[in-house]
């Protein structure tokens, strides 16, 4: 039985369809990540689990309890889901303790769940500031904190980590990871960030135009992308007219960067940027008005003609 069931679930806005025949199941303790382009129905699938909004049609069970269907409508507020977002989780007038003591309805009752999580979240000094007076990673592990108080069937993450440097946001992401598993808590996380996918997810829903088109880990949609638009997602590969490339396919192909062996082969380009990648180079190449990216160990002046060959049996043919 999973912890949180999706079946049939529609929404259209007018003639704009948000959410198409989504059916999902997600199993209690795992950490699902739903990816997409700008405007593709992330937001209002959201809102449709959280009941920030109507579904026209469908059902959604959380912990065996329908909290959506024909006639049913529970109320966000008696739904159990707790929602972070990207900021404004915390109350601003309200002290770190007294955030977190409202999520304990007033009384510290749970006291050594308290005290473990505020030395795990590294937030034991912080107790007496206000959310204004500790930095946005901090203020995000009060929030989770907060959020595993409340003790959800479900938590429900939007671009927790979009306004973080990098560093912060790489060690929040692994701090979640490791929190929310341990809490064994059932995780929507959406985001437009790969990354934040490749930390955090068991598995990773691509969504498109309202369709979940695509429903993988992470390693199978990196090494093995079905399609053009989870590639683009992922930008790990490049996505070409084959003609330039000497290779006869009516749609477009995928070449990995690793395939392309330069100083071989035939065909031949044009070095148009250079940037470092960790201690290799960042090669991107122009040929016949397309741009295509490789790493190399050596790096190449700009304006350099090189020299490639491309290793057919890695394309990905869309
Ligand atoms: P995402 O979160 O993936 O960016 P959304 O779920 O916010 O996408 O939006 C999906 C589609 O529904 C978009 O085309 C958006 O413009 C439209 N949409 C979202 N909310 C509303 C609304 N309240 N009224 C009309 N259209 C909306
Ligand atoms: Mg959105």
């Amino acid at each position: 039985m999973p912890n949180l069931e999706i079946l049939n679930l529609n929404k259209n806005y007018k003639d704009v369809v948000a959410c198409h025949n989504i059916n999902l199941n997600i199993d209690l303790g795992e950490i699902v990540c739903l990816i997409g382009e700008s405007g593709c129905g992330k937001s209002t699938l959201l809102k449709l689990i959280s009941g920030f909004e109507y579904a026209d049609s469908g059902d959604i069970i959380l912990n065996e309890r329908k909290i959506v269907g024909d006639k049913t409508f529970v109320k966000p507020e008696d739904r159990n889901i707790s929602i972070l977002f990207q900021e404004h989780s915390l109350f601003p007038h309200l002290t770190i303790k007294e955030n977190l003591e409202l999520a304990l309805k007033g009384n510290i009752n749970d006291k050594s769940k308290y005290q473990e999580l505020l030395s795990i979240s590294n937030i034991n000094e912080l107790e007496s500031r206000y959310p204004h007076q500790i930095s946005g990673g901090q203020q995000q592990r009060v929030a989770l904190m907060r959020t595993l108080l409340l003790k959800p069937d479900l938590i429900l993450l939007d671009e927790p980590f979009s306004n973080l440097d990098e560093n912060t946001k790489n060690n929040l992401r692994t701090y979640f990871r490791k929190v929310l598993k341990d809490s064994k808590l059932t995780t929507i996380l959406v985001t437009h960030d790969t990354q934040d996918a490749a930390i955090l997810a068991d598995r990773i829903l691509v969504m498109k135009e309202g369709k979940i088109i695509s429903d993988n880990n992470y390693n199978i949609l990196y090494t093995k992308p079905n399609n053009e638009y989870v590639s683009k997602l992922f930008k790990n590969i490049n996505v070409l007219k084959p003609d330039p490339f000497g290779i006869k396919h009516n749609s477009l192909i995928g070449i990995f960067p690793y395939s392309i062996k330069l100083n071989e082969g035939n065909l031949k380009a044009n070095v148009v940027l250079s940037t470092p990648h960790y201690d290799k180079h960042h090669i991107t190449l122009e040929l016949e008005d397309q741009l295509f990216f490789t790493i190399t160990d050596e790096n190449i002046p700009l304006e350099t003609e090189v020299n490639f060959s491309v290793d057919i049996d890695s394309v990905i043919y869309y």
